[in-house]
């Protein structure tokens, strides 16, 4: 089961669209209910980070709720799919203005 763009959540979201709630609600208990299945024993957290709250969402988001900074690591994706949309109407000049910091990864990902 893939989590990011997953094709039954993505259903749930056209028929909410659509103003199709019910319908919407339903796809999206389903996508949760194979993903509670799925990830009863397996990690479904994507970040590579050396970080004691891996996969515990509950601490993970409550500490970037408190220092207001950035987002959870797998958030990363969808916001970074805006900006670059925004970017463009820069020509992506930012790019040069700004540098990555240096992250500190987990052992199998350095
Ligand atoms: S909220 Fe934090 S712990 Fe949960 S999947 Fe995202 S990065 Fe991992």
């Amino acid at each position: 089961m893939i989590i990011e763009h997953n094709p039954k959540e993505l259903a749930a979201m056209a028929e909410f669209h659509k103003g199709n709630r019910a319908e919407g609600l339903r796809l999206q208990e389903e996508f949760a209910s194979e993903f509670r299945e799925e990830y009863k024993d397996k990690d479904h957290c994507p970040c590579k980070k050396a970080c004691r709250y891996h996969g515990n969402c509950k601490e993970c988001v409550a500490i970037h709720r408190a220092h207001q900074e950035h987002v959870p690591n797998c958030m990363r994706p969808v916001l970074n799919q805006k900006i670059k949309l925004l970017s463009e109407l820069t020509e992506h000049t930012i790019a040069g203005e700004i540098e990555m910091p240096k992250e500190i990864l987990r052992k199998e990902f350095q």
